[in-house]
């Protein structure tokens, strides 16, 4: 723990004649938290960094100042702000900033013109990820949009937005988009409502045990009766984007050419497909139709995020198919796998920014493992140890979108982890009595590996597979490749892609 971040909280925090309890309740924790800080016994996490910075004015450099989590979360929030539906093709980079310039726009009403600059992973890919289009769609269409990619923020995805009138700023608003498409507003922001008092998967299956209740009746006793409505409505905007995923043929947008492949995968039939051949088609299939939607722009539900948006639905749609499932029972499954999702968000990340890919398609692994569970009726070590599997599995796996589009490698990663998902549960069916690995230990791993991966491979585009040069794809000549289909030769003849541009795109 670094002390000089605690001696800076408490400079600060008596120089604006607060006590530790009035610090406390302004960014929604406990004074014990805020000891803890100021004496060096652990560190704030992200969400609570962008909160000090904000209400105590500390400057982005506490940020630089070690990044190791220690601190213990103080509850959960609900699993409404896990599943949302909204606009691909990222959470992060898409929903976030759509909610941000929405709250601009109604701030300064007034303004006839606002300017916008995009840090760290936002300004890195975020022409890729449609950040650009969603700020124009709403700030207006002559909105200027400065990536900075120098300057370092608390949080990696900030965006600052300056309002104008008559040419003359009239006011400003700087904001994170924290994943999922939650944001941090400065100046705005509400002590978080946690509706799980319960952080870790071991107290919360010793209190399923105590009231011998399944871990979705935990989730409804602790959220209400609204739950199931609200998840009902998620359960149908997946299953329109599976439908729509798999009518839809064309290229994607973007300019890497990368064809619709949902509609194909689900039509082929072989005249010797085994069933387990069939089944990991059909799933794929489904994976893709809704990868393919979000990279599209459609509406998905994040799950935990956009760019892992497939791999819940496509477990969950093909397996009520199959044993033909009530929706009851699904939104039975989406609660278990919500607590899953929900436990990694709030003890470790949701975030390929900040902790890599492990963090959206290993926790989206995780939750299909544990809906798949809950819906075969596996008991809570059962959905533990599946659970446990499907995210020790992904442990390390980088954020690195080819042109910072949410397409290569996302759109396959999604089918893969639904198909390890199936698996884990498989073999946890068997063999959960031989772990010697708990959920929560992998969970904590993940976190510490995510804060150990370099920057170049958390959605930067820096390093992996867009190496090659993030920038030349998203200028013009690119698309040409769009237009020519695969006539690679035309695009060569025009002299416009570097020799591994072109690698890349022959493996695609
Ligand atoms: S590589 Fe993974 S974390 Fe990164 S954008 Fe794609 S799905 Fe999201």
């Amino acid at each position: 723990m670094n002390m000089n971040l605690g001696e800076k909280i408490k400079k600060m925090r008596i120089g604006q004649g607060l006590t530790q309890a009035e610090l406390a309740k302004r960014i929604g924790t406990t004074n014990r938290a805020v000891s803890k800080w100021e004496n060096g016994l652990s560190y704030p996490s992200y969400p609570n960094l962008v909160r000090l910075s904000h209400t105590l004015g500390l400057s982005q450099e506490i940020y630089t100042e070690g990044k190791k989590q220690t601190e213990k979360p103080t509850g959960m929030r609900s699993l409404r702000e896990l599943y949302k539906a909204g606009c691909g093709p990222s959470s992060s980079h898409t929903m976030g900033p759509e909610k941000i310039c929405l709250y601009a726009r109604e701030k300064y009403s007034r303004a006839d013109a606002f300017s916008v600059t995009l840090y760290g992973s936002l300004a890195k890919t975020g022409m890729g990820h449609g950040t650009d289009r969603v700020i124009r769609r709403i700030l207006g269409e002559n909105t200027a949009i400065h990536p900075d990619y120098e300057t370092q923020k608390v949080h990696p995805n900030t965006m600052e937005i300056t309002a104008w009138k008559d040419n003359t700023a009239v006011g400003s608003v700087r904001a994170c988009s924290v994943g999922g498409g939650d944001i941090e507003i400065e100046g705005a922001l509400q002590p978080p409502i946690y509706v799980y008092e319960h952080t870790s998967f071991a107290r919360i299956a010793a209190y399923c045990r105590q009231h011998a209740m399944p871990l979705y009746a935990y989730a409804e006793e602790r959220e209400g009766r609204g739950l199931t409505a609200y998840l009902l409505d998620m359960w149908k905007t997946m299953q329109s984007c599976i439908r729509r995923g798999l009518s839809a043929e064309g290229i994607l947008p973007g300019g890497l050419g990368i064809e619709r492949k949902a509609k194909y995968l689900y039509g082929q039939h072989h005249m010797d497909e085994s069933a387990q051949t069939k089944e990991n088609r059909i799933v794929c299939a489904y994976a893709f139709a809704v990868g393919e939607e979000n990279a599209a722009g459609g509406r998905v539900v994040t799950a935990p995020t956009c760019g892992a948006a497939g791999v819940v639905p496509a477990v969950l749609y093909y397996f009520r198919e199959k044993n033909g499932f009530r929706d009851e029972d699904i939104i039975h499954a989406m609660e278990t796998g919500g607590i899953i999702g929900n436990l990694i968000k709030t003890n470790a990340s949701i975030s390929g920014a900040e902790c890599g890919c492990q963090a959206e398609i290993g926790s989206a692994c995780a939750m299909a493992a544990a809906a798949l569970g809950e819906l075969l009726h596996l008991t809570v070590d059962q959905i533990e140890y599946a659970a446990e599997i499907a995210l020790e599995h992904h442990l390390g796996l980088t954020c690195d979108p080819v042109c910072g589009l949410v397409q290569i490698p996302c759109i396959e990663r999604n089918a893969v982890a639904a198909m390890r998902a199936i698996n884990a549960v498989t073999l946890a069916n068997f063999l959960s009595e031989t772990r010697k690995i708990s959920l929560d230990s992998v969970i904590r791993t993940m976190k510490e590996t995510g804060d150990d991966i370099s920057g170049r491979y958390k959605e930067t585009g820096e390093g992996g597979l867009p190496r090659t040069g993030i920038r030349k794809c998203n200028e013009k000549p690119l698309s040409a490749y769009a237009i020519f289909g695969r006539k690679k030769e035309i695009c060569k003849g025009l002299g416009i892609f570097t020799k591994k541009m072109l690698k890349i795109i022959e493996l695609y």
